[in-house]
């Protein structure tokens, strides 16, 4: 297979690049725009390979979508490019609307008149996956509001018929994604795929993220930040895990199905942290607890308090499981970020400095 993969400059585009080159025989065609977010040097084996090709284009450039396709012919697109962080969606909510709406918008079309243009049987063949979050779902019950008889029962997960209640500019851009993708199967027989996906952690992650930021900061002897009372709930996936699942899903998930994807480990965030210096205190000792480093800032407006995934679906119709726990995905995780400071530093280009973004001055309205 040809894969078009946009955005594979990113944390999680490059660990699905690196997958198919290492695991398959497939080709990929890289359309990346190289934000602040996308870096080739994730990609450290990639020009190595003739079955990989690097395409500098936004995808809300048409005309050079219109090229891509023309050029390169793929079996299949997977579509990650994306504006990915909520902090930076509070605080400048435009390029999110622009990129994940509207190139979402460019891509489908684009993709769409190049799959009219093939044979019935190229056509038959073809799929669209589009790469999607658990954060278009909004937020669950949290074990905190539990109330009288819920006390002691399960509680709930977000499936693929949980309906969509975002709460960010970013959720709710990617939300808008989904949708756009879903009605292009409905009212043009576009064949797509959606994977809606939890956390992601591991290498390659860009460091404004919670588990690189409070590595990097913590080995510089940095404050370590946790919003609010640090007990928001998320369910962490290793990246390498995301990617097998990915690739599982375009080669053989069933066209206008959607994909819940998640890691089976729900922990909060304070907990996220402490593991982080306790897995440091072993790693790099100091004189001090790596933990003495945490401060409490105030919250993200609008923070969600809880996600977790039911990938039942994926286990049960793609036979797919994730193999790390996040005990052993962390570990590997500080590992590589202690031998790797450069790409660290290389990826942070002084415009970005590890400061607090999203923060907003909020009108007083009342109860
Ligand atoms: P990322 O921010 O690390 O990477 C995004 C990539 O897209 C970068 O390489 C960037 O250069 C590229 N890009 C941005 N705008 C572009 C444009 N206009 N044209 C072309 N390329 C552009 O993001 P990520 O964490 O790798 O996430 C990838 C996808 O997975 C996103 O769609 C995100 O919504 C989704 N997702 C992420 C997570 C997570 O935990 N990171 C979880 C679930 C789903």
């Amino acid at each position: 297979m040809k894969i078009l993969v946009t955005g594979g400059a990113g944390f999680i585009g490059s660990a699905v690049i690196r997958h198919i080159l290492s695991n398959t025989q497939d080709s990929v065609i890289n359309v990346d725009a190289l934000t602040y977010a996308g870096n080739l040097e994730s990609l450290p084996n990639a020009d190595k390979s003739s079955r990989y090709c690097f395409e500098h284009v936004d995808i809300c450039n048409r005309t050079e979508l219109d090229r891509v396709f023309k050029t390169h012919m793929p079996d299949a697109v997977m579509h990650l490019a994306a504006e990915s962080h909520v902090d930076r969606s509070i605080t400048g909510p435009a390029e999110f609307i622009q990129t994940n709406i509207v190139g979402t918008y460019n891509l489908l079309e684009a993709a769409r008149e190049y799959w009219n243009t093939l044979n019935d049987d190229d056509r038959k063949s073809f799929r669209f996956h589009h790469i999607s979050t658990d954060e278009v779902y909004g937020d669950l019950l949290h074990p905190d509001e539990q109330e009288g008889n819920a006390l002691g029962k399960e509680l709930p997960l977000f499936t693929e018929q949980t309906s969509y209640a975002p709460s960010s500019p970013y959720s709710a851009s990617k939300a808008s994604s989904d949708h756009l993708v879903r009605a292009w199967l409905r009212t043009y027989g576009f064949p797509i795929i959606v994977t809606n996906c939890s956390n992601n952690y591991g290498p390659y992650h860009f460091p404004e993220k919670l588990i690189p930021l409070v590595i990097l900061n913590a080995l510089e002897g940095k404050e370590l930040p946790i919003y609010g009372k640090g007990d928001q709930i998320r369910d962490w996936l290793y990246v390498e895990d995301h990617a097998r699942a990915l690739y599982k899903v375009v080669t053989e998930g069933v066209i206008g199905e959607t994909y819940n994807i998640g890691g089976h480990n729900e922990k909060q965030n304070i907990e996220v942290v402490q593991t982080i210096c306790n897995i440091l205190d072993e790693l790099v000792p100091k004189e001090s607890n790596y933990s003495e480093q945490i401060t409490f800032v105030t919250d993200r407006p609008g923070h969600d308090r809880r996600y977790a995934i039911d990938s039942s679906k994926m286990s049960k119709d793609l036979n797919w499981t994730p193999v790390e726990t996040f005990e052993t995905g962390l570990r590997k995780t500080i590992e590589w970020y202690l031998e790797n400071q450069s790409w660290c530093q290389n990826v942070q280009d002084g415009s970005y400095q590890r400061e607090r973004l999203g923060e907003i001055n909020l009108p007083d309205i009342g109860e």
